[in-house]
């Protein structure tokens, strides 16, 4: 069995760059430019909770950090440094040598840097610490939303969860479509670079992780605010288009697992998010409005009444 210090050495080290110390001490140096803040954020995998037992390591490795880089994206802070702690069943060398590659293939990309973990046997469960950077007080935070906001989100919601459906044999779907959403399960992408764009543009932002208006209704709670969403306005998954309605709701506002970026703004900041999203290739789609009231988001049809959202199988989203 290989030493754990050679399997530190063989998976996870690469030089440091950034960082004055990085793995291989007891703990890593590093420094911040003057005038910024560190956001820093924590989130676990665990195997059967998180992920399914059997996932493809290298999709494993590349979402666990993707998770983790959306919250900084969600506070408009710029990726720096990460930590890995890991815990094995057992030392597979395939599996953690395609784990690492996945890691390190989407860190090289979003230019954040692996400087420290730990690494201990038992059940299959990952946690990983996020390090950004961002100028003093410009994080985007949940509880800034202003009442008369637009509110955006990127991308589009709803693909990773009929993905998800799709794994557990509640939909059926045509091999392309079905290809399409669990690509939208396993291999999410990040949006740094416009949760970077969006300080000084945005009011309060929030990444969707548990469903767009799960999500949406943090910003209300924490900003003390309603939020109104238009139903047709919503950019839905395309995989979306090949289920029925109730399916296609379900996803689009409860499903989880997207990570795309929901934020709210001041109308006359309509222009600025346009060149941010053509300078980023993503879309980004107003679908609503924040409005005085109780902290709670109601989705809207064409006619302005309130949806019945019991279909996508809840009831009030008031929290
Ligand atoms: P210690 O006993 O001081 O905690 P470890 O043997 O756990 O030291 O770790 C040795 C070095 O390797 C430390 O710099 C630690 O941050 C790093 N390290 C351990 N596990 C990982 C991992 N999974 N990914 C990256 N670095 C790791
Ligand atoms: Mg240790």
């Amino acid at each position: 069995m290989t030493p754990e210090f050679d399997l530190i050495e063989t998976y996870f080290t690469m030089p440091a760059q950034k960082a004055l110390l990085g793995v291989g001490d007891d703990c890593a140096l590093i420094g911040l430019a003057a005038g910024n803040e560190l956001a820093i954020s924590t989130d676990t995998l665990v195997s059967g909770v998180h992920f399914f037992a059997d996932a493809d390591p290298f999709k494993l490795g590349r979402k666990a950090l993707a998770v983790n880089l959306s919250d900084l994206a969600a506070m408009g802070a710029a990726p720096r440094f990460v930590t890995l702690a890991i815990t094995l069943p057992s030392i597979d060398p395939a599996w953690l040598s395609a784990f690492s590659r996945g890691f390190f293939e989407l860190a090289e990309q979003a230019g954040i840097e692996l400087i420290g973990g730990d690494t201990t046997r038992g059940p299959l469960s990952m946690t990983l610490t996020v390090l950004g950077e961002v100028p003093t007080g410009d994080a985007l935070r949940r509880d800034r939303a202003q009442d008369g906001d637009d509110i955006w989100v990127s991308g589009s919601v709803g693909g990773a969860a009929l993905g998800l459906k799709y794994l557990q044999g509640t939909v059926t779907l045509k091999p392309g479509v079905a290809e399409r959403a669990l690509e939208r399960l396993h291999a999410p992408v990040p949006r740094n670079k416009i949760g970077e764009k969006l300080r000084g543009v945005a009011n309060a932002a929030i990444d969707i992780s548990d469903g767009l208006v799960a999500d949406l209704a943090h910003i209300c709670q924490r900003s003390q605010l309603a939020a109104a969403i238009e139903w047709a306005l919503i950019p839905i998954s395309p995989a979306l288009l090949s289920v029925g309605p109730d399916v296609r709701m379900a996803c689009a506002l409860a499903g989880g697992d997207d990570y795309e970026l929901c934020f709210t703004a001041h109308e006359r900041m309509r222009e600025a998010i346009a060149v941010i999203a053509s300078e980023a290739g993503v879309p980004l789609t107003r679908i609503g409005r924040m409005r005085s009231g109780a902290a709670n988001v109601s989705v809207l049809d064409e006619r302005g009444n309130e949806l019945n959202t019991a279909i996508a199988g809840f009831d009030h989203f008031s929290v």
